[in-house]
This record gives structure tokens, sequence and C-alpha cells, in this order.
């Protein structure tokens, strides 16, 4: 059964890299800048354009919403095309501040589905961060896809090959209990794996799933 086979990955990757203790991030609103700013970098920058944010004293929805983008940018510079993410984040609190006034605790009281949309119809949140923030920051059972997820779904022939961002979804949706622990760790165990074993070049020897049937050709 396919439910198997997705909990006999799991396994094997709990077993090697054990618990994750993701998303890092004191706080819902640390997690959900975090989501923003980690598009395109590794994790190390991110932190360092936190540490940033909170020397300035400025990781509050109501303080960042007052800064200009001009102001923020340099403050994020370490996580890089940060003149990019300083303008998706202040999209993120204009609609925070502007629909909520600024209060996370309204927006955790916002069913799945229409959270969900709201997320994706601020410019520059695509389904990877919205579903970061809705797994991460607000605890809803959401699978989160990412470049990692489908690598090792497809080379493992889990997925279709070609499989879409919310196909890959969905199979794991629709296989799995639906529970947020399990899907908070299940993805941070697959970016363990992407990072370490599945890269572009695979480096199968030694990595947990290497026992697992492989697609012949990847
Ligand atoms: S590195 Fe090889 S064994 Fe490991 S997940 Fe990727 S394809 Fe599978």
């Amino acid at each position: 059964m396919i439910s198997d086979q997705l909990m006999e990955v799991y396994r094997l990757l709990y077993e090697r890299f054990g618990p994750q203790h993701w998303w890092p991030g004191e706080t819902a609103f640390e997690i959900i800048v975090g989501a923003i700013l980690t598009q395109n970098t590794n994790w190390g920058n991110v932190e360092k354009a936190i540490a940033n944010l909170k020397a300035a004293g400025c990781l509050t929805a109501q303080k960042l919403h007052e800064m200009d983008a001009s102001s923020l940018a340099p403050l994020i510079r370490p996580a890089g095309y940060f003149n990019i993410k300083a303008k998706r984040l202040k999209n993120f609190l204009n609609w925070l501040c502007g629909e909520y006034g600024g209060d996370l605790e309204a927006v955790a009281r916002i069913d799945t589905y229409t959270l969900r949309e709201e997320l994706l119809g601020i410019s520059g949140i695509g389904p990877e961060t919205a579903d970061s923030i809705l797994l991460y920051a607000f605890e809803r059972a959401v699978f989160v896809v990412d470049t990692y997820t489908c690598r090792v779904a497809g080379r493992h022939g889990l997925v279709e090959p070609g499989a879409d961002y919310h196909q890959v979804q969905d199979h794991f949706v629709s296989s799995l209990a639906s529970d947020v622990a399990l899907f908070n760790e299940y993805h941070a165990l697959l970016v363990c794996v992407g990072k370490e074993y599945c890269k572009p070049r695979p480096n199968c020897s030694g990595c947990p799933l290497e026992s697992l049937p492989h697609e012949l050709e990847f």
C-alpha cells in the first residue's frame, strides 16, 4: 500500500536523522518571517537576517509594518534578494495589519482553506511558503512540498514523473494520517535527506533510503 511505503520512508529517515524540532522560531510571527525570508536561500542566512531584526527591536508586526521597505531591506540583507524580500514582507504585513489589525490570534481563527487562499493572494507568497506558514506557524495539517520532496518521491517512484506541487501534496495528504506532528517532522526529514544525499546528482551510498526500490532512471 502507498501509505505503507510513505511510512517506511518516514521510519527510515526518522531512524537516521531523529527529530528535527522544526520550525526554528520563538513565535508564530518569527516563523512566518522566516518562511518568507527562506525562499531561495539557506537557513543560516535567514538566521542572520532575523538576528538583525531582533537586534533592531523590530521583529513585531506593528514595527515592521511602520518601517519603509527601504529601511527594512538592509536589515534582511543576509537572506539575499533583500529588496524583493522586503517587499514580500511588507505585502504580508499590509495584509496582516490592514485586514486583521496585526493580530495573529485573529488570523488563527480562520479556517485552513480560507487562510490558504488569503495567503496565496499576497504577492510573493507561493504554495510552499503559504503551506509552511499554515503548518509551522498555525499548526494546520497541511503537507509542505519542496524540491527535496519532489526529488525523493520521484526517484523512488512514489509519485508520477513530473507531478506538480499539488499532485505531490495530494499524494502525501491522501496517503498519510492527517497529523500535524507527522507532517511537521516528515517535511523536515525530507529536507535533511535532500541536503545530505538526494542532491541534483544523488549520493545513494549510505543514504537511509538506499534499500528502497528506485526508479530505473533519474
Ligand atoms: S540519494 Fe538515492 S537513496 Fe537517497 S533519497 Fe535520493 S535517490 Fe533515494
